[in-house]
């Protein structure tokens, strides 16, 4: 059993999504779970009806929507003689959903209408992909996956129940993957989304279709689970800044969680620990040319790795000062870290003094803002904005003096493996 996910832009126009075809045509007679996320930028355009609905803007909520339709309803037309027009039907089905909705005035929190909009996304995609693979011979079942994957009602944020997901997974398995009665079972669902108890559709947050797929291979204790992107690998740089990157074709857990942490933009951070606890192996290949070998992630310590440079821009450094001159020690520590805590931000980078902190977040202005009001009750504060952090791991002097040469540094931490750089962007 493989599982595979297949993220927006591997199913972003017709040729996409025949190579897509053509891609599962390899792996004839494996079982596969294949995890879809919405087509190109669906789910940004969708996170635009929502908010012209809130904003009581209903006719530019509609209209918005309307475009989105056309676009799945022309892909289909497009690619489906036989099965379109059970496609067609399947679709209108979620039209519908959505456009009651918006028929609607707002009464409940924004973060809940998102989730009931934004969920259409991937629910589109993978039925125009299922009938698609049907209609050209590579039979295969459509599941709504917010009949398995359950979640309480953190929307757009929602945490698994992985007792519940666990018993349907299992269920699913024993409908789909009978390895005696059917090999080669193929099933199609939707990344990113989930549904409570009461039935209504939640989402696990941004880019979260490559951590729907982790629950999946954890569930069903696949072999390995492969994430299909349009690069050759993971590299060690982002190859748009940097021209020199380099293919790195094998990490460990471990790296991979750091470099998540510390902000690449490999694979979505909640990807690894359903791995890594199953010791699946996560494989990362090119949808472009599936005979690249890819990256593979697994348990293995991996020795010299090139230098791996992340860098997150957009970021604020709060400097927070002690109003009487006393030591910053325990209790206000605890204290800013409850601040955290509550207003769901997490620091990137900290350091401490006797009678001050330094912290730097992600700019995210009202989070700031209510940091900085509330931490003011017992700091005096002051927020730096319009800042890049600079990470290497693996590091070296002449890269690093390279990197910053000419920059206006504010802040710098360094151990052994990774250093950190704060300056003006
Ligand atoms: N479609 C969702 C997003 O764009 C989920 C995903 O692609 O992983 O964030
Ligand atoms: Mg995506």
């Amino acid at each position: 059993m493989k599982v595979f996910k297949f993220g927006g832009a591997s199913v972003n126009s017709i040729e996409r999504i025949q190579n897509l075809a053509g891609i599962i045509k390899l792996y004839e007679g494996d079982n596969l779970m294949i995890i879809i996320s919405a087509m190109g930028k669906t789910t940004n355009a969708l996170e635009k009806v929502v908010e012209a609905f809130f904003a009581e803007r209903q006719q530019d909520a509609l209209q918005l929507f309307e475009g989105i339709k056309k676009q799945h309803l022309t892909t289909a037309k497009y690619l489906l003689v036989t099965h379109f027009n059970s496609c067609i039907e399947q679709l209108s089905g979620f039209f519908t959903e959505v456009e009651w909705l918006l028929h609607d005035k707002p009464v409940r929190a924004y973060d809940y209408y998102y989730d009931q909009v934004v969920c259409i996304g991937e629910l589109l995609s993978t039925c125009i992909l299922s009938h698609y693979l049907n209609e050209i011979g590579i039979a295969n079942k459509w599941v709504d996956v917010r009949d398995i994957i359950r979640t309480d009602d953190n929307f757009r944020d929602a945490n698994i129940d992985w007792d519940y997901s666990a018993k349907k997974v299992l269920q699913l398995k024993e409908a789909c993957f009978n390895e005696k009665s059917a090999p080669g079972g193929i099933c199609i669902t939707q990344g990113f989304i989930g549904s409570t108890d009461e039935n209504e559709s939640t989402t696990l947050g941004r880019e979260g279709s490559d951590y729907t797929a982790a629950i999946f291979a954890n569930l069903l204790d696949a072999e390995s689970q492969t994430i299909w992107k349009d690069v050759e690998a993971v590299m060690s740089a982002d190859p748009k800044q940097f021209p020199d990157a380099q293919v790195i074709h094998e990490l460990s857990f471990d790296e991979v969680i750091e470099m998540a942490y510390y902000g690449a933009q490999v694979i979505h951070p909640k990807t690894i620990k359903p791995l890594q606890n199953k010791g699946i192996p996560l494989q990362v290949k090119c949808f472009l040319d599936p005979s690249l070998p890819g990256t593979v992630i697994y348990k293995k310590k991996i020795k010299h790795l090139p230098p791996i440079v992340i860098i997150k821009e957009n970021q604020a450094l709060m400097h927070l000062h002690s109003q009487d001159f006393s030591f910053v020690g325990e209790k206000p520590m605890s204290r800013l870290y409850e601040l955290f805590a509550h207003i769901k931000i997490r620091p990137n980078l900290l350091q401490s003094g006797a009678i001050s902190l330094q912290v730097c977040l992600d700019d995210k202005p009202e989070k700031i803002d209510q940091l900085a009001a509330e931490a003011s009750s017992i700091f005096d504060v002051q927020v730096e904005k319009g800042l890049s952090l600079l990470t290497i791991r693996h590091f070296n002097e002449p890269l690093l003096n390279k990197m910053t040469e000419g920059k206006t540094i504010v802040l710098k931490q360094q151990d052994r493996e990774t250093v950190q750089v704060l300056y003006a962007s």
